[in-house]
């Protein structure tokens, strides 16, 4: 069993407050990581403010390479606790903290190793693919882990005649099945609250209204399907969809010769495109699209981590040591990109 306690539903959590992101709390926030060692990693979907003050800003995979690659001893990991957790089994040695360890996942939360287990029983032989949103212990029970970049040629490397049971993404693991035409995988039916609040009717609504527009889609939304489905359908010219995961939609962004983009995943993501390339209109599907899990991260929790050294994220070493194997097969095949 892992160590780590899983964060309480943030539902009902309140966020830590009473602090704002002015330049007093960034100049203590620097002398504070400067003090301590430490380096600051934010997800894409952070508020802007932390995303601004980190020292790295990108997607879970990349932030979780850049922490074992850091000179830093403590990683101060802004984003969710499964992430935190990733960072904690790619660099053991180093602390490795979260400021606010209530903040969850709903996708994450869907499948835990017991669930797994009982799953795995039911087919023997087959091979476990799970995608990156899950915990430490249920990597431990993966064969291979995936990002969305690399999920199809992951699931391609696997010989046609082995079952492959898919975890915890229906949306992905729909992705996947499609695009590799395989029958004998089996999707568990977890999801992102936030993804799966883009639905395709607004999809559909939207790109209709904006006809010149680039959609730039994760694969965990709900409306993927409807994005392909209105591309055979010669709605929305082909190349104007593209399916990508955070760190891509940023490189996208950068080689894209569209005015306009809709965006098809977490509000958060928005800031880092605008930056990346500031003379394109980007727009979200869905403006309500935002993680509360991923926003219990205030510049209040920041400090408070900091200042107090909390929260620290521990793995059972033995747990880290079979989810480190799952996690860097997935480095070996494929281009894994960057998951969420
Ligand atoms: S956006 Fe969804 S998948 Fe990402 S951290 Fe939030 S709940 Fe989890």
């Amino acid at each position: 069993m892992a160590t780590t306690t899983l964060p309480d539903s943030a539902s009902e959590a309140v966020p830590f407050g009473g602090v704002e992101p002015d330049e007093a709390w960034a100049e203590e926030v620097r002398a504070l990581a400067q003090r301590t060692d430490a380096v600051i990693l934010a997800h894409n979907y952070q508020v802007p403010a932390i995303q601004d003050i980190a020292d790295h800003t990108g997607d879970s995979l990349a932030l979780s390479r850049i922490a074992a690659a850091s000179d830093a001893s403590t990683i101060v990991f802004c984003g969710v606790h499964f992430m935190a957790e990733t960072a904690k089994i790619l660099a053991p040695d180093k602390t490795v903290l979260i400021p606010d360890a209530r903040a969850g996942c709903s996708l994450a939360d869907s499948i835990d190793g017991a669930q797994l287990r009982a799953w795995k029983a039911e087919h023997p032989g087959a091979v476990v693919v799970s995608y990156v949103n899950t915990t430490a212990e249920v990597k431990a029970e993966t064969d291979i882990c995936c990002t969305s970049s690399n999920a199809v040629d992951v699931v391609a490397s696997i010989p046609a005649d082995q079952e492959v049971l898919f975890c915890p993404d229906q949306f992905l693991g729909a992705h996947v099945k499609r695009e590799t035409g395989r029958e004998n995988l089996h999707v568990w039916a977890g999801e992102c609250h936030v993804h799966a609040g883009i639905n395709g009717a607004e999809l559909t609504a939207r790109a209709a209204a904006n006809p010149d527009a680039d959609l730039f889609i994760h694969p965990e939304c709900g409306c993927a399907t409807s994005a392909l489905y209105l591309a055979g359908e010669g709605m929305v010219p082909r190349e104007k969809v593209r399916i990508l995961s955070t760190g891509d939609m940023v490189r996208e962004a950068r080689a894209t010769r569209a005015k306009s983009v809709l965006v098809a995943t977490e509000v958060g993501m928005l800031h880092q495109l605008r930056k990346a390339a500031p003379g394109i209109d980007f727009r979200a599907v869905n403006d309500r699209a935002s993680c509360r899990f991923m926003k219990m991260i205030t510049p209040a929790a920041l400090l408070r981590s900091l200042r107090e050294g909390a929260d620290e994220v521990h793995v059972d070493p033995e747990i880290a040591a079979r989810a480190r194997a799952s996690v860097r097969r997935m480095i070996e095949i494929g281009k894994p990109g960057g998951g969420e």
